[in-house]
């Protein structure tokens, strides 16, 4: 029973790995640390397994999951790949980087992971303990974030016990997460070139000096079907999220981003002193978690500017999305 079970702690060792793919085998749920964010992950050829995933973080059935596989050759198994497909999964895989296309029909994959669509997202991380659980597990593995849905990605094994305890079977307990935001997730058009569905740990800058011009296309992570263009709330807090703002007002909040001067907010953090996007990103979520902590889930947290280049893209697109009106 996923909404009831004893909620495991394993170690970052062959021992924990080993328990872990046991529970993966009987179609249990583990979370695996990533370098993105922690996944939860199950078996992604049983319909089941992937079933329980969405009941324990109540993620809408319309919302597909990616699936992780330990090298390139097994996603090409999964996956028909465009040339640009290929090129890309040369140049960052292992990483933090999802490609979406047309799925094999010879695949196995739980029909389930894609809820409805004829693609398939699939990625290889470059985490050590999410390839030495992806070697050992010897199969594909369906991982989402490991959160409920539409709260803030865990980049600790202490946020995903926060959110998950008591309705999956254990948790590696890897320590923070590198990178800190979730993968960029890349498709492609009819004629084969890259289209960029959601910016993240893979800039754009980068993917564009590897396949030259990207499109642009926001898919919706929502919750429920909302107005076109509308950003649905996702990512987000308890507590109101504030963006560009120049100081904080009274009682709110601040998360400041470079040389901060004291803001006379008594609850603060700084997501870089220095101003480095890649320092920011990895602090992130942890950082929202905290403020939102801090506040009791209540109130507002007021946001300094992110530039838009580099790894802010990603930054920012989070945070919009934090700041969205709640459904
Ligand atoms: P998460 O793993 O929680 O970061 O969420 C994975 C995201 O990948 C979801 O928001 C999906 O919208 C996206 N995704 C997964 N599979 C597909 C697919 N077949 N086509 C488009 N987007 C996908
Ligand atoms: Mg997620």
């Amino acid at each position: 029973m996923v909404a009831d079970c004893n909620t495991i702690r394993l170690s970052a060792t062959d021992r924990g790995i080993r328990a872990a793919v046991s529970f993966l085998r009987k179609g249990g749920l583990v979370a695996f640390p990533t370098e993105t964010v922690y996944g939860l992950g199950a078996d992604a050829r049983s319909e089941r397994a992937v079933a329980a995933i969405y009941r324990a973080k109540g993620r809408p059935a319309h919302n597909p999951v990616i699936v992780h596989v330990a090298s390139a050759a097994e996603a090409a198994a999964l996956i028909d790949l465009p040339d640009a497909g290929r090129k890309a999964a040369a140049a960052f895989w292992p990483g933090p980087l999802t490609l979406v296309a047309p799925v094999r029909g010879d695949s196995g994959i739980a029909p389930i992971c894609r809820a409805g669509a004829e693609t398939l997202a699939v990625r290889v991380p470059a985490h050590p303990l999410a390839r030495r659980l992806l070697a050992a597990f010897a199969g594909p593995i369906a991982a989402p974030s490991a959160n409920r849905s539409g709260q803030v990605s865990p980049t600790h094994a202490d946020h995903v016990m926060e959110e998950l305890l008591g309705r999956i079977d254990g948790v590696i307990d890897g320590g923070a997460c590198d990178v800190g935001l979730e993968s960029t997730i890349l498709g492609f058009d009819a004629d084969g070139s890259p289209r960029l569905l959601r910016p993240g740990g893979v800039s754009l800058e980068a993917l564009e000096a590897a396949l030259g011009p990207v499109g642009a296309a926001a898919i919706v992570e929502d919750e429920a079907p909302n107005a076109p263009g509308q950003l649905s709330s996702h990512y987000a807090p308890g507590a109101a999220v504030r963006l560009d703002a120049a100081a904080p007002e009274l009682g709110e909040a601040w998360l400041g981003f470079g040389p901060d001067p004291a803001r006379g907010s008594a609850i603060s953090l700084n997501l870089s002193p220095s101003g480095d996007l890649e320092e920011a990103a990895a602090t992130l979520f942890a950082a929202l978690r905290q403020l939102d902590e801090w506040l009791d889930r209540r109130g507002s947290i007021a946001v300094a500017s992110i530039p838009e280049h580099g790894l802010g893209r990603a930054i920012n697109d989070r945070l919009r999305r934090a700041a969205a009106p709640r459904g």
